[in-house]
Parts: C-alpha cells; structure tokens; sequence
C-alpha cells in the first residue's frame, strides 16, 4: 500500500478534524494505548477504549501489514491505590500487579482483543523516567519541591491545546492530593516524582521515590515507540489531565513540537437505568460492571459487538438488551458464515481441478476445459451472467476464481468492451453506432423492413448486429 493509496481517514482530537492518516514510516506505524493501572478488574469503558484500539490496530495491519504496525499497550504496575491494596490484604505488591495483569490479558483475549505488539510495564522503565525527569528539570520545565518534582506548566505554551482547558478547568485537575497544592508554583503544575511510600520507592538524583501516573506513558510510549509517535488512542475520560500531561512532558523533553500526530479519543459508555434513562458508571451509584462478571453469561464475542453497537466518537448506552440484541446479530452472521464455508468450499473444490492440471506439466487446454465445460457449477453461473440474471454473493467469489484463473494463463486481459469492436478507430466506431442505431429506431418503430437493410449495411461492413433489452449493440463479426 503507498501512500498515495491511503484509504484511511481519523478524527484527530488534537486537530478538531477528520484527516487522511499519513504515518512517519509506513514500515513502522506506531500506536500507543494507555493500559490498565491493575489493582481489580477491568469495566466494561475500560474495555470499549481497548477493543476501539483493537479494531484500529487490525485495520493498520490491515493496510500496511501485519509486521508494519507497532502497537503499545502498558502496564501501570506502580500506584498509590496499588500500594494501598497490598497493605489491605497483607499481600506482596507484585502478587497484586501480575494478577490483575494476567486477568486485564485473559478478559481481553476473550473479546479478541490482539496482544499489543509490545507491553511495557512501568516497573521496568523507572529508569527511563527517571531520565526524561532529570531532561525536564535540566531544561527548566521541572523543580523540586519538599521531596517531589513537578511539571511547571507555566513553561510550556501549547499547554492545554489537546483539552482546550480553560485555567479553572487546570485547577485541581491533577491526581496529587490537596497538600501538594502548596509545595506547586503554578495550581496545574502536576506530579512527575513522589517521595517513597511504605517502602517502595526506587533511587533517583533528586531524591528516592516513585513515579507520578503521567510521566510513566511517555517514559514508556519513548522506550517502545520513539519520541514521536503516529497515533495515541485512549477514553476522552484520558484526555485531561493525563493526556494533556504526556504531551507537555513529552514535547518539552524531546524537543519535538508533537507527541502524537494523531489523537483518537472514544466517548464515554453509560449505564441505562430501569427507567430508560442513562447515567455515568460510577462505584458510588453501584453500576459498575466489570468484563471479568460478563463473560461467566455472555460470549465475549457478544460483548465486543455489543461494544461496536455505537461509532467510537458516540456515547454507547450500554443495557441488558444491547447484549440480547449483539447475541441475535451474530446467530444470523453465524448461519450466513456457515452457508458461505459451503460455498467457498465449492469454489475451491472447482479451482482445485484447474491447479491440478495446469501444474501437471502446464497442461493449459485441460485446465481450461475442467473450470468452463466439466464444472457444472462454473458453468452456471457464467450462464446466469450471459443471460443477465442476477449471482449471489458466494456465486460472485466463484466468478472472482475464474477471472483469477483467467490470469495466470495470461488470457481476457483486455476490456470486453474493446475486444468485441476489435480496435474500430473512433470514425469507424462512430459509423457503426449509427447503424446499429439506425436498427434499434426501425425495430422500436416496427418498421421491419427498415430493420434489415441496417442488419444488411452491418453484414457489408463486417460486424454484426446485437439486438438486446437495452438496444441493438455491434461488434466484429
Ligand atoms: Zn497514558
């Protein structure tokens, strides 16, 4: 596929505008996907933003190739809510973490969901972040401050361009708690380290701690993809202050004017309500439901449908009889696969006789013989086009198989169209309209007489005359 071909077209939440998908390196497109922060279970937004990625991946692999395509999905394994689970449960922090990991994999197996080609977790790019922080506060777009380091957004002018922020939106937006507010220069100023917690913490210049959540996506999105990458996808509930956060820290450290050339954002998912209506899923109003519950009663195919049922850039009203009517749908698409496996069956049982003989020592006139005059099944449907009867769709992949047949003996490569008027220059061609027309206005007027002195003029010429339901057409006798 070359570029000039580029079927693809997004819309780009950065750019505000569906745009043609031009990638850096058509050898190497890259997608990043912020991956789960595994403590529970996925829900099912979780699972809407990773089969919308999915879809996206296969159609990239789809048009550039499968080794083409570089799609990075990560792992947060260090969080203060992680932290907090294993001193709830008394359990080691990477028990919790390779759990839920395995979990948040399996769950999104079963909605077919393809492995991403790579998963960094963010336990194993500290150092990079470490790296890309010191960067920052080298190029003054970062101070520490009573143990931490914080992103100064002050130094960054494109700051808010992705969410299109207001200041008050920037306040307090930001996943650092209250007391944090003072130790900031600026109110949206965010987190990139923190001081250790209950002992976990890794070893840095300014001083032993932990990652903040934002610079763990660019850390890693850098490692696995580079400092510019093609497309990063992800919830609009990502958009700020996270996303808004990658691209402040990953522009400023890489010097780049982008982080992203195309950002693509899916809506939100709710849950309808007994009484119709719909409403966010939240743990505070109890609606959440989680991917890992529906698979125990639904086919994850079901499910991933049931996920498709609204373009990615809509809300998806998400109910009990969205489900019902996903499991319906694909009962129906099942029946139609199972008939069209049948016919594709017959399709190529018909051609297999035509390999065979033309592999056996390039036997070209059996090979001809047994696709056109022994296949019945060939037969008719090259009848039913002759007679301008309408072919279904398995009959049509027979006919695609014939032509393909056709080519590899280096035969009906013309347009018919040019064959049958046998290279008639164009005052010739012109000539024969006439009389072909001059037949088709005498049969329309019954003027049978007038009929055959134009079907005499043709015979003179040397063509021959076609009358049909759409007229009387001509080509070389
Ligand atoms: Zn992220």
């Amino acid at each position: 596929m070359t570029d000039t071909q580029n079927p693809l077209t997004l819309y780009n939440s950065l750019t505000r505008a569906k745009e043609p998908f031009v990638p850096q390196d058509p050898k190497r497109v890259t997608m990043y996907n912020c991956g789960p922060t595994v403590y529970s279970y996925a829900h099912i937004g979780n699972a809407r933003a990773a089969v919308v990625a999915d879809v996206l991946f296969r159609v990239l692999r789809h048009i550039y190739g499968e080794d083409h395509v570089v799609y990075a999905r990560n792992i947060t394994d260090v969080d203060d809510r992680i932290i907090q689970s294993a001193k709830e449960t008394g359990k080691p922090i990477s028990e919790i973490t390779e759990k839920y990991a395995r979990i948040y994999n399996e769950d999104l197996a079963a909605l077919n969901c393809l492995p991403p080609t790579v998963q960094p977790h963010a336990t194993k790019h500290i150092e990079d972040m470490v790296v890309m922080i010191s960067e920052l506060m080298e190029k003054g777009h970062a101070y520490a401050s009573d143990g931490h380091v914080f992103f100064d957004v002050s130094t960054y002018d494109a700051y808010g361009k992705l969410s299109g922020n207001t200041l008050d939106a920037l306040r307090g937006g930001d996943r650092v708690g209250e007391g944090e507010v003072a130790r900031k220069k600026n109110a949206a100023d965010f987190v990139l380290w923190k001081p250790e917690l209950d002992g976990v913490g890794w070893d840095a210049p300014f001083g032993r701690g932990r990652p903040g959540w934002h610079i763990e996506c660019s850390a890693m999105a850098k490692a696995t993809l580079g400092d510019v990458i093609d497309i990063h996808c992800g919830g609009v509930d990502l958009k700020f202050p996270h996303h808004e956060n990658e691209i402040a820290q990953s522009c400023c450290a890489n010097e780049e004017q982008v982080f992203a050339n195309y950002w693509v954002h899916n809506e939100f998912l709710n849950m309808a309500r007994p009484d119709g209506q719909s409403e966010k899923m939240s743990k505070s109003l109890g609606n959440v439901t989680l991917v890992h519950d529906l698979l125990k009663e639904w086919d994850g195919e079901v499910i991933r449908l049931a996920l498709l049922k609204a373009h990615y850039r809509s809300e998806l009203n998400w109910s009990e009889d969205l489900l019902k009517e996903s499991k319906e749908n694909l009962a129906s698409a099942y029946r139609y696969k199972a008939r069209a496996m049948e016919l594709q069956k017959l399709t190529t049982d018909v051609l297999f006789g035509f390999d065979i003989a033309l592999y056996n020592d390039l036997g070209v006139l059996e090979a001809i013989r047994d696709i056109i005059f022994s296949s019945g099944e060939v037969f008719q449907v090259t009848n039913k086009i002759a007679h301008g009867e309408d072919i279904s769709w398995g009959e049509a992949r027979i006919v695609e198989q014939y032509l393909n047949s056709y080519n590899l003996l280096g035969l009906l490569q013309k347009d018919p169209e040019d064959w049958f008027k046998g290279g008639a220059s164009g005052d010739e061609a012109a000539e024969f309209d006439a009389i072909a027309l001059r037949r088709q206005e005498a049969r329309a007027a019954k003027d049978w007489a007038a009929a055959d002195v134009a079907r005499d003029e043709a015979t003179a010429k040397g063509i021959v005359l076609e009358d049909g339901p759409d007229g009387t057409t001509w080509r070389k006798a």
